[in-house]
């Protein structure tokens, strides 16, 4: 029987938006959130995690990479290095977005077997992975998101899966800034599976403990009815994320 449920997190993907004076929206974001009952988990761009980790020391939101080289160090020019994040002050990092899984040249081509070895990187630095999945809308169409998710989650997570190096994301690419969501069933079945599938791979209880976050679209508007879905642990914002005052209410959602 499942337990208690794990702690929301709520994660703000800042993608390829911010500059320095984007730091105002992180102290706003500080000053509303002293003592949040979900966590909170802020992945700005590379350029920013040194200052954003800075400003962070001893309050309670945590500064991640966007994508890391399987590599620790070496020729890899234009790339960063999952120690090189820790190094920063990075404490998470998410693998496998949906715009670096898409084909060359505005996303990287990544494949399931690149997303594991960036996993196993983030892992080897001390990291916690947050790997994303989720199916495109011609997927869903044919009715394949349940297989797409499977395929995604076995091939993506690298065995040794625990709830402190782990977050899974499910973000239909579909929903991804497009302003609509599927409905409660739909996030609840996919959530569901993907539940399932921690619990068969890593045991009923390491199973229970990952968080599973829904992203796409999450809005201040609709948070509070994604958060209510079960097997739904928080969520990964992306658009909404780059605006306190857009942020800020959707942790409120999650803190019940
Ligand atoms: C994302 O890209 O991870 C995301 C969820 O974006 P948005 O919230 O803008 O749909």
């Amino acid at each position: 029987m499942p337990g208690t449920p794990p702690k929301p997190l709520i994660a703000g993907n800042w993608k390829m938006n911010g500059i320095n004076a984007f730091l105002q929206e992180l102290v706003a974001i500080i000053e509303t959130n002293p003592a949040p009952k979900a966590d909170i988990l802020i992945c700005p761009p590379a350029t920013l995690i040194a200052a954003m980790s800075e400003l962070t020391q001893g309050v309670p939101i945590a500064i991640g990479g966007q994508d890391c080289h399987p590599a620790p160090s070496g020729a890899h020019t234009g790339d960063v290095s999952a120690e090189m994040l820790a190094d920063a002050g990075a404490t998470y990092v998410v693998v496998g977005h949906s715009e670096r899984r898409a084909a060359l040249p505005a996303g990287h081509g990544e494949t399931n077997a690149a997303v594991r070895a960036k996993a196993e990187a983030a892992w080897r630095a001390g990291l916690t992975a947050v790997v994303c999945t989720g199916e495109t809308e011609a997927e869903r169409d044919a009715g394949r998101t349940a297989n797409v998710v499977a395929r995604q989650l076995a091939g993506s997570i690298p065995d040794g899966a625990t709830a402190e190096n782990l977050v899974l994301a499910y973000e239909p690419v579909w929903a991804i800034g497009a302003g609509r969501i599927p409905d409660a069933a739909e996030i609840a079945r996919v959530h569901d599976q993907m539940r399932a599938a921690l619990r068969t791979r890593f045991g009923p209880e390491t199973g229970d403990r990952i968080r599973l976050l829904y992203g796409g679209s999450v809005k201040p508007d609709n948070a509070a009815e994604i958060f209510a879905v079960a097997n739904v642990n928080g969520g990964l914002v992306g658009g909404a994320s780059l605006k306190a005052a857009d942020f800020n209410p959707i942790v409120a959602a999650a803190n019940g």
